[in-house]
């Protein structure tokens, strides 16, 4: 329920950016949760501030052409929105994937502005991306992409502007390729201008950990905060790209067990425990199907072409791969199966009908933008490691990953219990969030 002092604002936004789903539906949580603090603090509501957090400062759309190996001339179209600066420049990635339009963008971009409050690192929050499907693309077809994106794109961003990084699609060799072209065009090695960089020329260590290790540890927090552990707990990651893998390799480290993972083509249930190093060598190195698992693995796996991962019964459930994948019926049968914490690596892939599910059912539910903030703060401090040229040990910076997440849990606690709505990690995110930048924008008047 959204409050009726917020209604307006939520009627504006609707009007404004018609057709924009995900947005939409981003903008909708985080106001459900505003009315508790409007109702105790007003002033936070004053100057049309709410208002101005829902309104992106700049949206930049442009052309990118690029020639593929047919010698064909192909186009793309290039998005990066500049969402909200009032703690520090736009930082949020990139996406390559053909859903990508401006809704999912802004969508992603929202998220990012509370998730990066939650980091409590001076970042702001940003997004870009583009509708440029990688899938079966060659690696020189990636490189002409991913320069030519550049070449419109670093007119707008730097160290002190807009940090972009990875997202879906993008990774280091899509990084690679961008950051030289950017260097080429600016004629400067300004290293903290992207991250998720390789370690030889900048890049951080465990940032390609940090988002799948992040995750685990918020559920470290979830389950200590209730009592237990991770020992023996059945576990479900959907997805088998750089999240679920570091999900899986840490949960296992902390004595899970995870029994399926996914891809868009189907779903793989090994009751052995799944083999991450297979996974790795299938995903990473060959970027190849998730079906190639049950092929090398023979009998004792199961693969189910179009599968439904949330069918397989858990424990602890951890849809890490893309928005909504996650419904009200899928909610259900984890809830009947048992489930008893879920937390999103992914951006939002819980639908609103299934968050209400598990939270009536009594299952712990993390929001993604508090569970998977491990991946932006760690790009945070690979710009610290970038601005001071240093660079620091797996173990420093893991260190540190697992002490930002460690107060991010509490810090979602803490306010929702302040608010009067116990257990409530949504609401606790939201709040948590929406005050660091708010208190921020209020101190620099209206702008
Ligand atoms: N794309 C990631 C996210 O959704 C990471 C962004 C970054 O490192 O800037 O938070």
């Amino acid at each position: 329920m959204i409050d009726e002092k917020l209604q307006p604002i939520l009627s504006t936004v609707l009007h404004r950016n018609a057709g924009e789903a995900e947005f939409h539906q981003a903008v909708r949580e985080v106001l459900e949760s505003l009315g508790r603090v409007i109702a105790r603090h007003p002033e936070y509501a004053d100057e049309a501030l709410i208002e101005r957090i829902c309104e992106p400062e700049r949206q930049i759309i442009f052309r990118v052409p690029w020639i593929d190996d047919n010698d064909q001339v192909q186009i793309n179209r290039g998005f990066r929105v500049q969402f909200n600066s009032a703690l520090g420049p736009y930082k949020g990635g990139v996406r390559f994937h053909p859903s990508v339009n401006i809704g999912i963008v802004k969508f992603l971009g929202f998220e990012q502005i509370f998730k990066n409050a939650l980091s409590g690192l001076p970042i702001g929050g940003g997004k870009g991306g583009s509708d440029f499907d990688p899938k079966g693309r060659s690696d020189r077809e990636i490189m002409r992409f991913c320069q030519s994106f550049m070449v419109e794109l670093h007119r707008h961003i730097g160290e002190y502007v807009d940090v972009p990084a990875g997202d879906i699609g993008v990774g280091a060799r899509e990084i690679g390729y961008m950051f030289g072209m950017y260097k080429r065009l600016n004629n400067r090695f300004e290293a903290g201008v992207l991250t998720g960089k390789g370690l030889v020329y900048g890049g951080s260590r465990a940032r390609k950990e940090a988002t799948g290790f992040g995750t685990v540890y918020f559920v470290r927090s979830m389950l200590e905060n209730m009592g237990t552990d991770f020992e023996d707990k059945r576990c479900v990651v959907s997805g088998s790209g750089n999240v679920a893998i570091y999900a899986m390799q840490k949960i296992n480290a902390f004595g899970g067990k995870v029994v399926a993972c996914s891809d868009s083509g189907g779903v793989i249930i090994d009751e052995d425990g799944i083999d991450l190093d297979l996974v790795r060598e299938i995903k990473e190195e060959r970027r190849g199907r998730i079906s190639e698992y049950a092929e090398a693995k023979g009998a004792g796996c199961t693969y189910k072409h179009g599968g439904n991962i949330w069918d397989v019964p858990c424990d602890l459930a951890f849809p890490c791969a893309t928005q909504n994948e996650l419904d009200g019926r899928d909610a259900k049968a984890l809830i009947k199966n048992g489930v008893t914490v879920v937390a999103e690596g992914a951006n939002m892939p819980c639908t609103p009908e299934a968050v209400k599910q598990f939270q009536a059912a009594g299952v712990r539910f993390a929001p993604g933008k508090a569970a998977n903030a491990g991946g932006v703060a760690t790009s945070a401090l690979e710009m610290q490691q970038n601005a001071s040229r240093d660079s620091w040990s797996f173990e420093k910076t893991e260190e540190r990953l697992a002490e930002i997440m460690g107060n991010i849990h509490d810090s979602c606690v803490q306010t929702a219990d302040e608010y009067g709505a116990p257990d409530d990690y949504v609401l606790g995110a939201n709040i948590a969030g929406f005050l660091r930048v708010a208190d921020a924008m209020r101190a620099m008047g209206v702008i």
